[in-house]
Formats: structure tokens, C-alpha cells, sequence
């Protein structure tokens, strides 16, 4: 979520640019200061929709569901940016014992959040035959001959926790390459504030209260940062008192249950993205263990009873009276 953008001041500040479009099943939108603005912007949103395009699971014509298709068939032709968006899924699998797993593709189908008109959790036994295809550790990446191999039939890749992330670190290298050098990038739960907002102060990036779409929590003012949320409001079903949302505990199969939702700071917004969903399943104690141990990272987390943990180093104005 981001606050209205300070008012320009002094009669040097160039107008913004600003637009906003649905792109990776979320609202897109830059704001861009200078005299290249729109052009950069309109860059940027052609590299969103080249990436949607790539990575659609739901487009039957996309690499992403080209390569889940020859699951089980030996190594595809993969594009450069699946190939890197693939090593950094990879590397935050690793970091964080694959509570982030980017194979997460066959829970994430069974559940089908958003599909069904009645929805209910799937059956335990089929809960567990998906959940035995989900392991990061099996993807085979090869950065020198450009392909990736899904070596169990069924197996399938999820971009959803670092797709937006990646894009929004393609539009801020595009903003740079235009000459912009104050820029508000916001896709879904992921925002990047590049440079200083006008009036020479951070951008400032609030965050909602998990349990009150009119409330924010705090505001966390960023200056070349990324800020990213994953919350358990953002898509979820309730069935008989329970709340069943999409980020997934690949051990469990089912969603994670310790994190009403996860904050995550870092220079880099993949990174803070995939991060961001890996702390919903890590919990509040492993979360803050884990981000201290990332450069540059910082951790704001609402654990299941609604309580906040943070990192020592976290930028953060506390809202008072929780709005
Ligand atoms: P985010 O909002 O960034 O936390 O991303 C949530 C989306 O990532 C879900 O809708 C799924 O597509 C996917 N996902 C769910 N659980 C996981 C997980 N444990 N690791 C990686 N991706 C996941
Ligand atoms: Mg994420």
C-alpha cells in the first residue's frame, strides 16, 4: 500500500508521470519524475506484460507451461530471464530450507484458490501425492546450455511469490536507463521507491493491517529500497471457521498458519518478494532469524495472533491507534 504522494514543491520539481494497469493478475503502477518519464514508463509496462506473457501459468502458450509440460521428458529451451529468475528461486530455496519452493506449481493447482465456486481444502490424500512432487532440490538448471528440466512427470514450476519482484527490478533498471531518478513502482504487495519522492524526502510505503483492509499498521519510509507484503488476506477461501489462504507450506501441503502477513525489505524487490513469502512459512522465530542473516534485508511480521515482530534495523513509524 502507498500513502498519496507528497505535494510537489519549488517550481524545479518536473510533473510526474503516472500510470496504472492489470498486469500478473494485480494492479501495476509507476510514477515517474522527468523528462523521459513517460517514455520510461511506458517502457517499463511493455517489459510487464512481455514477463506476464512468459510466465502465465493459466496461458496455455506460456515458457512457464511449456516447461511444465516436459516435466518428466528431459531439459527444455528456457529464456534468459526464466533461466535468472529460476537461479535467484533456487537460491532463496536454499537460504530459507525450501519454505520458499518455486515447485510449488502442483499445491498451488490443487487448491485452485479463486477457481471454485464453493471451495473446500482438497482431500488429505491428494494433499500429499502433490505434495511429494514439490522439491526445489530436483530441478536441474543449466545456465550454459539455457534449459531447465523438471525431472518427475507431474512436477511443475510457480512463479507467483518472485514473478512481480523480478518485474518491478526490470522497471527500475529501465527507469535508470531513461535518465529517471525518482520513480514509485508498485505491483501488487511489492512496491520500489527508487531515488527520493519530490520534496527531497523517502518515498513512503505503508502497511495495511492484516486484519482491517481501512487500517495500515505503520508506514516505513524507502529511498532505492523494495518493500514487499505477503499476507494471508490476499487470496483466501474460509470452510467451516478456517481460514485457507495461497501461500503454501510445502512440508504440510497445506497454508502456512504462524504469519498473518510478512514484510520484507531489501535493495533488490525479487529478493524481497520471494523472501517476503518465505517468512509467511517460516513463522516469526526462523523469519527474523533468517533475514538477519541477509544483507540489506529487514523483517516487519504480524505472527497468527496478530503481534509484530521486527527486525532491530527496520525503518518504521508505528500508526497510532492502529491506523
Ligand atoms: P506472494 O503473494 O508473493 O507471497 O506469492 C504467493 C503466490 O506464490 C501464491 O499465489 C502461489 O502462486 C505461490 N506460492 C504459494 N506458496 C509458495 C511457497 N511456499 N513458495 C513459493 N511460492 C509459493
Ligand atoms: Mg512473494
Amino acid at each position: 500500500m502507498v500513502l498519496a504522494s507528497p505535494a510537489l514543491t519549488g517550481c524545479h520539481a518536473s510533473a510526474p508521470y503516472e500510470e496504472s494497469r492489470l498486469l500478473m493478475d494485480t494492479v501495476v503502477r509507476i510514477e515517474a519524475y522527468g523528462p523521459r518519464a513517460r517514455e520510461a514508463v511506458e517502457a517499463a509496462f511493455a517489459e510487464f506484460t512481455r514477463l506476464d506473457q512468459l510466465w502465465n501459468p493459466y496461458d496455455e502458450e506460456s515458457e512457464l507451461a511449456r516447461i511444465n509440460r516436459a516435466a518428466g521428458r528431459g531439459p527444455v529451451a528456457a529464456s534468459p530471464d526464466t533461466l535468472r529468475v529460476l537461479e535467484t528461486s533456487l537460491e532463496v530455496a536454499a537460504r530459507t530450507g525450501g519454505a520458499f519452493d518455486p515447485t510449488i506449481g502442483p499445491l498451488v493447482r490443487l487448491w485452485g484458490f479463486g477457481e471454485q465456486a464453493a471451495p473446500q481444502p482438497p482431500a488429505p490424500a491428494a494433499i500429499a501425492r502433490e505434495r511429494a512432487l514439490v522439491d526445489y532440490r530436483l530441478v536441474r538448471l543449466d545456465a550454459g546450455s539455457g534449459t531447465v528440466e523438471l525431472p518427475r512427470a507431474g512436477m511443475a514450476l510457480d512463479l507467483g511469490a518472485i514473478a512481480k519482484g523480478y518485474a518491478v527490478d526490470r522497471a527500475r533498471a529501465i527507469m535508470q536507463q531513461y535518465g529517471v531518478s525518482r520513480a514509485l513502482i508498485t505491483a501488487g504487495g511489492c512496491v520500489y521507491g527508487l531515488g527520493d519522492a519530490p520534496g527531497n524526502r523517502p518515498w513512503r510505503v505503508a502497511v495495511q493491517h492484516p486484519r482491517d483492509s481501512r487500517a495500515i499498521l505503520g508506514v516505513i519510509p524507502v529511498r532505492d529500497l523494495a518493500v514487499d507484503t505477503s499476507g494471508d488476506y490476499q487470496r483466501f477461501f474460509e470452510a467451516d471457521g478456517t481460514r485457507y489462504h495461497h501461500v503454501i507450506d510445502p512440508r504440510t501441503g497445506y497454508p502456512a498458519r504462524a504469519c498473518q502477513s510478512a514484510t520484507v525489505l531489501h535493495p533488490s524487490a525479487q529478493w524481497a518478494d520471494a523472501l517476503a513469502t518465505a517468512c509467511m512459512v517460516l513463522g516469526p522465530e526462523r523469519a527474523l532469524a533468517l533475514v538477519e542473516t541477509v544483507p540489506g534485508a529487514a523483517l516487519l511480521l504480524v505472527d497468527e495472533r496478530g503481534q509484530l515482530h521486527r527486525t532491530p534495523d527496520l525503518p518504521w513509524e508505528e500508526a497510532s491507534h492502529g491506523r
